[in-house]
């Protein structure tokens, strides 16, 4: 048996693709991860001399994603148009080559959005799954397109046609049309080709792989998994739980952080990190880091060396890093799974990347929400007002989160006992799901035998 995974090229995607590789691969499956050229020198610079590198358990190889060097890959549109006209050639001769060995490909893991990945298997004649890494929320949405345009509730461009917030069941969150993934990445052009390639993609791809799983579970997000049980709910795919450590990051992660958060009391700092695509401009990056001096409470904050939009890299306001001093820690990039189980955290102010928020809920971390774009309102909804572990901040009349608003949520988080009760019990209900969820080994069952039927359809209780 030989697995290939293919991720979309962003950190938010490769990293709990690199998970299920992993799991996959210690149950002595030949595994090839396949990235672009890019993500692949970056993950393999990041690891640099690590011998427990990516490479241990399988086997790294990388193909072009059709940008020129020089182009910008944060330009998701680009990047989406790019890859969907480059890849489906470079992968299939990628699998030709393979195919003339003895160790054939036999499945392919891709991610949901990745329909010309599928489109490949089944042309080779190859058994596929599709990987959903956001919220099964956001599935269960795309699966309902035919619908909403049915209700004209987006037009057949995608644009949301109506100011009201709609149900897809009863059992699932209120959502904003207006907040839509695909309405809210970037600009109107990026918004379309995010919804005629990635969105449609994805449907089309839900339709046709073989099997589908979710780094989600039942507990959390049982609603969506009804309304689509062909989705497998496999999650959450933490690597604290299985592996020694996460691999697979764009950057190296700053362990330093570590012993700084030891030094701390316990359950008294905030944890500040907003993902990998998260910027902000000038005034806002200085206003958040006066809010965190006004809290007074000790912090830790990743700031990647493009958070601050300013042209002239991150600048601090005037006498910031003195007047914090050791009361604050700041690292470009944090060893984040270990530090959300650190003992001295006390609350994590994120963007609701759905990575992250299934990083902070599995280890009973409450959220201070500050949401970016895409599916992170949707998951802001789920922590604020469905699962009831965190607080929003909120924007004043001219788009900015004041200091004042940060330092009086913070204040208002940490004083709340209900939520830091909701936050554990969700922990332990979601951690007890997961050492009882049989999905992830039904799933990687049928990887490895090669059985033609796909594990039997999510059945909830
Ligand atoms: N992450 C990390 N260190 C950081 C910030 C983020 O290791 O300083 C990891 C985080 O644990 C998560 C991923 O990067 O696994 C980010 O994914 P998410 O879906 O939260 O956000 P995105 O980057 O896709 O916006």
């Amino acid at each position: 048996m030989h697995v290939m995974v293919i991720p979309y090229p962003a950190q938010g995607h490769v990293i709990p693709l690199m998970e299920v590789a992993r799991c996959i691969a210690i149950n002595g499956l030949k595994v090839t991860f396949v990235n672009t050229e890019v993500t692949h020198k970056k993950i393999m610079s990041a690891c640099g001399s690590q011998k427990d590198g990516p490479n241990d358990l399988i086997q790294m190889v990388s193909i072009p994603d059709g940008m020129q060097p020089w182009e910008d890959r944060r330009d998701l549109g680009k990047l989406t148009e790019s890859i969907s006209r480059m890849m489906p050639t470079k992968l299939e001769e990628l699998i030709e080559g393979i195919n003339k060995t003895d160790n054939k490909v036999t499945c392919i893991i891709a991610d949901a959005s990745l329909v010309w990945a599928i489109r490949v298997a089944k042309k080779m004649g190859i058994r596929s799954a599709s990987f959903c890494s956001s919220a099964a929320a956001v599935m269960a949405l795309i699966m309902s397109i035919q619908k909403l345009l049915e209700d004209e509730i987006i037009d057949r461009n995608g644009i949301p046609l109506k100011d009201q917030m709609i149900q897809l069941s009863t059992t699932m969150p209120f959502m904003d049309p207006a907040k839509f993934t695909w309405a809210c990445v970037g600009n109107p052009a990026t918004n379309k080709i995010i919804f005629d390639i990635l969105i449609l993609g994805t449907k089309e791809a839900a339709e046709t792989a073989d099997c589908i799983i979710c780094n989600s579970t039942m507990e959390l997000e049982t609603g969506a998994f009804r309304l689509f049980p062909k989705m497998l709910p496999i999650g959450p795919l933490l690597a604290t739980n299985r592996f020694l450590k996460q691999e697979g990051h764009f950057w190296k992660e700053d362990f330093t952080c570590l012993t700084w958060l030891d030094q701390q009391p316990v359950c008294s700092v905030i944890y500040v990190a907003f993902g990998s695509v998260t910027i902000f401009n000038q005034s806002q990056f200085e206003e958040l880091a006066f809010g965190l001096e006004l809290t007074n409470k000790p912090f830790l904050w990743a700031v990647r060396p493009e958070t601050s939009g300013s042209m002239n890299g991150t600048i601090y306001p005037n006498g910031f890093m003195d007047r914090v001093g050791d009361h604050g820690k700041i690292v470009s990039w944090a060893p984040q799974q270990e530090v959300l189980s650190h003992p001295s955290v006390a609350c994590f102010m994120s963007h609701c990347g759905w990575n992250s928020t299934m990083e902070g809920v599995s280890n009973g971390v409450p959220f201070l929400c500050w949401p970016y774009f895409a599916d992170q309102f949707l998951n802001t909804t789920y922590i604020c007002d469905i699962w009831k572990t965190g607080l929003g901040l909120k924007k004043d009349d001219s788009g900015i989160v004041t200091r004042g608003e940060i330092k009086s949520k913070v204040e208002l988080l940490l004083s709340n006992k209900i939520i830091k009760e909701n936050a554990l019990n969700l922990k332990e209900k979601v951690g007890a799901e997961r050492s009882s969820n049989k999905k992830l080994s039904e799933f990687i069952d049928w990887v490895k035998k090669g059985n033609v039927n796909a594990p039997e359809k999510n059945t909830c209780n």
